[in-house]
């Protein structure tokens, strides 16, 4: 089988070129032209002898996702549905904003952890992502903004994508080496350079993958919160019953030791009259004490059948007075790309179940707009 370049990180890539023989510059020097330029077409790598080029376009290729769909909401938010084969497809968001641009990448195809207000969790889980297909989000997003960097030119230009977080379809940590490889891409000076603070991993709570990343790739992190205590939580992240609170937050406590930044992100869906009364706000102030963190509110965002509603503005803004004056951080999420499904927890992508479990039988799943593909 041809081997697709897109699935190593520089390490793997440096190996992959000394079993051909090759000096680990040759890796470096195609690692940039894939990643920094966008280069697919080994002919057109001109600094790399011609031998080579040519022994590497009869072995291997350069293979980003293939698009089927490319959707541009009226603030500008930008959804492309990718094609992972067999049916499948997942959804990367490019979000622009006055100082940055934020890329939202997906790690699986569905989810396995079924919370309980995720559109996401209610497709079902097929299969995690492969490298290439994680890290290929960020290639063809950076080639469709036209934020390829030409050869030779210095790095002095604003980048498109200046931020990146693992918050699309998918929990990035149960797709542990395949997104580390990616998160090592994204960092990698030969690749897009990104520094540890501008790419976030998002987590349900896995809590020993959670130490594993703090050892080997300490990006920042944002955890799914959701619920101040163990009762709620079990709920609606499921999840919550093999890590329950005391362990996740002695987890974010172990995970600042060697953080980018000096806080965790807490991110709290707010659903009418499930969590977001002022005592939930109080109790979370309670659980998280002795956690440094920022907390990022995220009023619901509706899908067909959800069964939960989205609090009144003036109900978020009273729950986050009391974070506030508490003295922590609280901002709540913009809604961005919502007239094109691509809001958090409604990315939907098309997703063919394989977990074989079934919609919850209390709630019956129809499929959303944006699960309808055309090929
Ligand atoms: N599995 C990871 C990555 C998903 S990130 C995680 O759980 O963190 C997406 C964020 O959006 C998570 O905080 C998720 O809980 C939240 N979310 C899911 N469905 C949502 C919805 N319908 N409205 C608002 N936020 C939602």
């Amino acid at each position: 089988m041809t081997v697709n370049l897109l699935d190593f990180d520089a390490e793997g890539l440096a190996a992959w070129f000394a079993g051909r023989g090759e000096k680990p510059f040759r890796a470096r020097q195609v690692l940039r032209w894939m990643h920094r330029f966008g280069e697919d077409d080994f002919e057109r790598m001109t600094d790399v002898a011609k031998i080579l080029r040519a022994s590497l376009a009869s072995d291997a290729e350069i293979r980003g996702p293939i698009p089927v769909r490319d959707t541009v909401a009226a603030d500008g938010t930008r959804k492309w549905l990718l094609d992972v084969g067999a049916d499948n497809a997942v959804e990367t968001v490019f979000i622009p904003e006055a100082n940055r641009g934020t890329l939202c990448v997906s790690s699986q195809v569905g989810c396995a952890l079924e919370c309980a207000f995720c559109s996401t969790g209610r497709q079902g889980f097929n299969r995690n992502l492969t490298t290439a297909e994680i890290i290929g989000q960020l290639w063809h997003a950076n080639r469709m903004l036209g934020a390829v960097k030409q050869p030779g030119v210095g790095d002095s230009g604003e980048r498109m994508i200046s931020n990146v977080v693992l918050m699309g379809m998918g929990e990035p940590l149960a797709n542990y080496d395949n997104v580390v490889a990616a998160l090592k891409l994204m960092l990698d000076d030969n690749a897009y350079g990104l520094s540890r603070r501008r790419v976030t991993v998002s987590t349900a709570g896995m809590v020993p993958a959670m130490d594993r990343l703090r050892d080997e790739v300490p990006v920042a992190l944002a955890v799914s919160l959701h619920a101040p205590t163990d009762a709620l939580r079990d709920k609606l992240v499921p999840l919550n019953r093999k890590y329950p609170l005391a362990e996740l937050m002695a987890a974010c406590r172990r995970y600042l030791e060697k953080a980018p930044r000096d806080f965790i992100t807490f991110e709290y869906v707010l659903l009418a009259d499930v969590n977001d009364s002022e005592a939930d706000a109080r109790a979370l102030l309670a659980l998280t004490r002795s956690v440094p963190c920022k907390f990022n509110l995220i009023p619901f965002n509706p899908f067909p059948d959800s069964g939960y509603r989205r609090p009144s503005a003036e109900r978020v803004r009273r729950f986050q007075e009391i974070l506030m004056n508490a003295e922590i951080v609280a901002t709540v999420r913009k809604t961005r790309g919502d007239d094109i499904d691509a809001a958090c927890g409604q990315l939907a992508g098309q997703v063919k179940d394989k977990s074989r479990r079934g919609v919850p039988s209390r709630l019956t799943f129809a499929p959303k707009r944006s699960a309808e593909v055309s090929w």
